[in-house]
C-alpha cells in the first residue's frame, strides 16, 4: 500500500465539506505517521486503549475519532483528547462523556448511531430513540458535551440498491433532525466499500481504513 499516495487521492476526490477520517485501527504508528506526513490530520479507532497509546506516542496536533462500540468504564481514558466519538448508543452513555468532559474541564463532540442495517449485530438506536434523547431534560443541562451529528453504518453485503436503501433513510432522518437541532451538522456515513454511495447521500465524513492502509488481520 502506498499510504501517502492513497492520502492524496482521497483529498483530490472527496467534495470539500466532506472529512475524511482514515481508520488506523490495527496498524502501527509508522503507518498513521506516513498519513500524517502526507497531510491527513483526522484518525479514527475503535479500541480505546490501543487509540490512547498512539495518542501518546504520536504528533500532538491529530485529531482522534472513537468510531467504535464505547464501553462506559473507558471514557475516561479518552477524555482528555479525544475529538469526536462517532458511536453513541444511549443517554447513559452520554451522560458519562459528559461527567468525564467536565472533569478535564472539556467540551466533546458526539454523534448518535442510529441503526439502519438489517443485520442484528450492528449497534445502535433508532431515529425515535435519538430523539428522545435529544429532547430529553438531562441532555439539555449537559454542559461538557455536544451531539453535533448522526452516523451509520450500512448492512455487509454486496448489494448496493440495499447499502443506499439504508443510507438514503439516514439522510431523512437526518435532514428532519436538523431542522429541529440546529446543533446537528455532521453525517458520518460510508466507509472504504460503500463511500460513494455515502458520498451521493450527503455524507460530511467518510471513515476509510483499508482503501488507505490495506487490509487488516483482524477487526
Ligand atoms: C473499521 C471501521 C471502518 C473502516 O472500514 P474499512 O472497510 O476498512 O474502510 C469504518 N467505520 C467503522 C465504525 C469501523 O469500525
Amino acid at each position: 500500500m502506498d499510504i501517502a499516495a492513497n492520502i492524496k487521492k482521497y483529498k483530490e476526490e472527496l467534495p470539500e465539506n466532506v472529512k475524511l477520517v482514515a481508520i488506523s485501527k490495527t496498524k502501527p504508528n509508522e503507518d498513521l505517521l506516513e498519513a500524517y506526513n502526507a497531510g491527513q490530520r483526522i484518525f479514527g479507532e475503535n479500541k480505546i486503549q490501543e487509540m490512547t497509546e498512539k495518542w501518546e506516542q504520536l504528533p500532538k496536533d491529530i485529531e482522534w475519532h472513537m468510531v467504535g462500540h464505547v464501553q462506559r468504564n473507558k471514557v475516561k481514558y479518552m477524555a482528555p483528547y479525544i475529538g469526536l466519538i462517532h458511536a453513541v448508543d444511549s443517554l447513559k452513555l452520554l451522560k458519562e462523556i459528559n461527567k468525564q468532559a467536565k472533569k478535564v474541564d472539556r467540551k466533546i463532540n458526539c454523534l448518535l448511531q442510529i441503526k439502519i442495517a438489517e443485520e442484528d449485530s450492528k449497534f445502535g438506536i433508532s431515529a425515535e430513540e435519538a430523539e428522545e434523547i435529544l429532547n430529553s431534560e438531562a441532555y439539555s443541562k449537559m454542559q461538557n458535551t455536544e451531539v453535533i451529528g448522526l452516523m451509520g453504518m450500512a448492512t455487509f453485503t454486496d448489494d448496493e440498491n440495499q447499502v443506499k436503501t439504508e443510507f438514503m433513510k439516514l439522510k431523512s432522518i437526518f435532514k428532519d433532525f436538523k431542522e429541529k437541532h440546529p446543533s446537528l451538522k455532521e453525517l458520518s456515513l460510508g466507509m472504504s466499500d460503500d463511500y460513494k454511495i455515502a458520498l451521493e447521500c450527503g455524507t460530511t465524513m467518510v471513515r476509510i481504513g483499508s482503501n488507505i492502509f490495506g487490509e487488516r488481520n483482524y477487526n
